[in-house]
């Protein structure tokens, strides 16, 4: 294990490699980034929203996935004013919310002025199929990943709405598998199968659990059925320098608050990932899997947008990278039906012993970040 000179990633991040120059692929996206073209990107896609504008018989001219999150807002402010669209939003109502997702997400959709579907999928069946995820993969979100691309999915195909809009792409901004056509085109119509699908057949997690007649937002439809009828997904991010600190500035504009409490345990931050309660848990099991999870993510991301030096970087991930989301800890285990003991028993299972040791009786890294 080793991280990168440039921002705080490290080698065992699915994904990411770093070179013999000691730069991991990220930075080198990023640094690739820089001579991109983004006016000519900036027409490109202007003038394919002056192609579709108003031909929808239902009049929504695109779909715009959101959680009432900085970059989902901004996301829908884009394709409103700067595109001049009229964007119908969609948002996949997570299990449990927070007082801060919920206000953030009722301001967007009223200060921006759009119509909003709510696609709440049975709570008893995501419970279910969530449990079987941390007991069987120990990846609980792996269930809801299949649920947000597949119901948004199903949601343009219901209205006829030619544009579906994506933000970033995780694997281009934050290292991990990137698909030729989202590097190449922008486009995000392979997100069904990126890599968060990849552990484990979704029909071998759920055999036997749930009963399949509660599925049809879990079930991505065919690409050539969203091609028939001139469906494109796409991710923003080609289209224009991504910045979530930028995104941040104009979200408030609309009434966007981070969490009032200020950064959770482990984070850096107090305005990402702040809209529920369970990601938390399933994000921390990254820290066991691969030695970084949260803070080393939202530091590189400062770093390489010229927030804050690696330097910097390192004194504030250090400081917290071993806290522990005990803040939505007892949502978790409730919501999973499990108790600590099970908790710890599964957890246990995927700390990797070539990255840990015991020093004292407390668990630590072999390799510290410096
Ligand atoms: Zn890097």
């Amino acid at each position: 294990m080793r991280y990168c000179k440039k921002c705080v990633l490290p080698s065992t991040k699915p994904g990411l490699t770093i070179a013999e120059d000691g730069v991991c692929s990220a930075c080198k996206s990023v640094q690739a980034k820089k001579n991109i073209d983004w006016r000519r990107r900036y027409v490109l896609l202007k003038e394919f929203c002056e192609s579709i504008k108003g031909k929808n018989e239902y009049g929504y001219d695109c779909l715009v996935p959101i959680s009432g999150g900085k970059d989902s807002t901004y996301q829908l402010y884009c394709m409103k004013f700067v595109y001049g669209l009229n964007p119908l939003a969609v948002t996949i109502d997570a299990h449990i919310k927070t007082p801060e997702g919920i206000q953030n997400l009722n301001k967007s959709v009223s200060s921006l002025g759009v119509d909003l579907i709510r696609v709440n999928v049975r709570p008893n069946t995501l419970a279910k199929i969530r449990r079987e995820a941390f007991l069987k993969i120990g990846n609980p979100n792996y269930g809801e990943h299949r649920v947000v691309f597949s119901a948004v999915a199903r949601t343009a195909l219901s209205y006829n709405i030619p544009l579906v809009v994506w933000g970033e792409d995780i694997g281009v901004e934050f290292g991990g598998n990137v698909s030729k056509s989202s590097i190449d085109s922008g486009s995000a119509e392979d997100l069904i199968n990126n890599d968060l699908f990849r552990e484990i057949a979704f029909d071998d997690l759920i055999e036997g659990q749930v009963d399949e007649n509660t599925l049809f937002f879990y079930d991505h439809p065919e690409k050539s059925l969203l091609a028939e009828n001139n469906i494109k997904s796409i991710y923003l991010g080609f289209y224009q320098w991504w910045d979530g600190f930028k995104h941040l500035q104009v979200a408030k504009n609309f009434g966007f608050k981070g969490r009032l409490a200020g950064p959770l345990s482990g984070n850096i931050i107090n305005y990402d990932n702040i809209d529920e309660r369970l990601c938390e848990v399933h994000n921390w099991l990254k820290m066991l899997k691969f030695g970084f999870w949260r803070p080393h993510d939202e530091a590189s991301y400062l770093i390489v947008n010229n927030y804050i030096t690696r330097e910097e970087a390192v004194e504030r991930v250090n400081k917290v990278k071993y806290d522990f989301p005990f803040e939505y800890f007892n949502d978790f285990l409730e919501y999973h039906q499990l108790n600590e003991y099970q908790f710890w028993e599964v957890a246990e299972r995927y700390r990797n012993k070539d990255l840990w040791k015991k020093i004292n009786g407390n668990w630590r890294l072999i390799y510290e970040l410096m």
